[in-house]
């Protein structure tokens, strides 16, 4: 028996008849998972949402919740709690009544909403602020009553729709924890839509990037980071450098990559064919330089255009390879800060292993 909460199958989306916004989507969410779809604006995230709250309606496929299939199920029946960016707060009400409100509306009984709201505002520390109406408080603050209302009827699934994004950087880091604090202590399932890398890799169990309406990769944050299954979301996901080549000699495990002449050693991914071109991935951090490099699979000088001292690390920006862009990121040390200077020529390495040798039809930069 397949354990997913959530599934899309074979599920399209067009609106006005012509161009599919959401193209084919076979996606599963399993009990308890924090699923974030991820990607950029108008690549279709939304409107998955949507169709999953039942706001929206699937031009073609169906979506099960718990086993059931639901496009047929008006929003109000499928016991799913909302966030949104904008926190759809009841202006006239007070913090506590807009809490109860979707207990109110399921005619829960009056000690039971007193208990339920008391229990919500604890848990997103909230408890003082009962009373106020939310003109009367800060963006943040008012996001977690939205989050509390979201929570206080205790849905099967709570989705959440860019609820970050009014907030200012620090409460955002903030808020990110606790939204993954309550998903871990209550054991809910949640589906979370951003644009941002950074919640997504911080928060979810799974990540499905969504690229023109497609899910380009479904995966753990560590497995886009570490094994990006093409181009879209090598670049999508963190900083990488991207070389581009043309496979010369292509074994199981390995491949070497013409760039502009350097013979580069790299991990096939998706390339199939001596002679196609090629678009290389490889990140920052992974780059080495002074002694470690030479022991490296791959070796090049490259010539230092850049040096930027960012505290706990040094980037440099070199030329090598038919780029003037190559990023190369390495712990701050007083050595390194005194060894290196604009315009020299350093050696710097990296392993077989770190290189990923994408496809790329046209060999050209995206
Ligand atoms: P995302 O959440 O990834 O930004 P959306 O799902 O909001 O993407 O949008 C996907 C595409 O569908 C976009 O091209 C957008 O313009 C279009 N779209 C979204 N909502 C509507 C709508 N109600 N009517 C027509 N087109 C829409």
């Amino acid at each position: 028996m397949s354990n997913s909460f959530v599934k899309f199958d074979g599920v399209q989306k067009t609106y006005d008849g012509e161009h599919l916004v959401v193209r084919d989507l076979n996606l599963e969410v399993k009990r308890g998972e924090f699923l974030t779809l991820l990607g950029p604006s108008g690549s279709g995230k939304t409107t998955t949402l949507m169709m999953l709250a039942g706001f929206e309606t699937a031009t073609h496929g169906e979506i099960y919740l718990d086993g059931k299939p639901i496009n047929r199920l008006a929003p109000e029946h499928r016991e799913i709690g909302m966030v949104f960016q904008s926190y759809a707060l009841f202006p006239h009400m007070t913090v506590e009544e807009n809490i109860a409100f979707p207990l109110t509306a399921r005619r829960v009984s009056r000690t039971e909403i007193r208990d339920r709201v008391a229990r919500a505002l604890d848990m997103v520390g909230l408890s003082r602020f009962a009373q106020r109406r939310p003109a009367q408080m800060s963006g943040g603050q008012q996001q977690r009553v939205a989050v509390a209302r979201a929570l206080v009827f205790e849905p099967k699934l709570v989705l959440m729709d860019e609820p970050l994004s009014a907030l200012d950087k620090q409460l955002r880091e903030q808020m990110k924890f606790e939204i993954k604090r309550l998903h871990d202590e209550l054991g809910i399932t949640i589906v979370y839509v951003t644009h941002d890398q950074s919640e997504a890799l911080t928060m979810s169990d799974r990540v499905a990037v969504f690229n023109d309406g497609r899910i380009a990769q479904l995966d753990t944050p560590a497995g886009l980071y570490e094994r990006p299954a093409d181009p879209f979301v090598a670049h999508f996901i963190g900083e990488n450098n991207r070389l581009y080549g043309e496979i010369v000699s292509l074994e199981d495990s390995h491949c070497t990559v013409n760039c502009n002449g350097t013979l580069i050693r790299a991990l096939p991914v998706g390339v199939r064919n001596v002679g196609e071109k090629t678009m290389l991935s490889l990140r920052p951090e992974r780059v080495s330089l002074g002694l470690p490099a030479d022991r490296q699979e791959n070796t090049v000088n490259v010539q230092i255009r850049q040096l930027i001292y960012l505290g706990d690390h040094i980037r440099l920006r070199a030329s090598t390879c038919g780029t003037d862009d190559f990023i190369i990121k390495i712990p701050n040390s007083a050595t390194w800060q005194s060894a290196l200077k604009e315009e020299q020529v350093i050696s710097i390495g990296w392993r077989a292993e770190d290189c990923r040798a994408l496809p790329h039809a046209d060999g050209a930069a995206i």
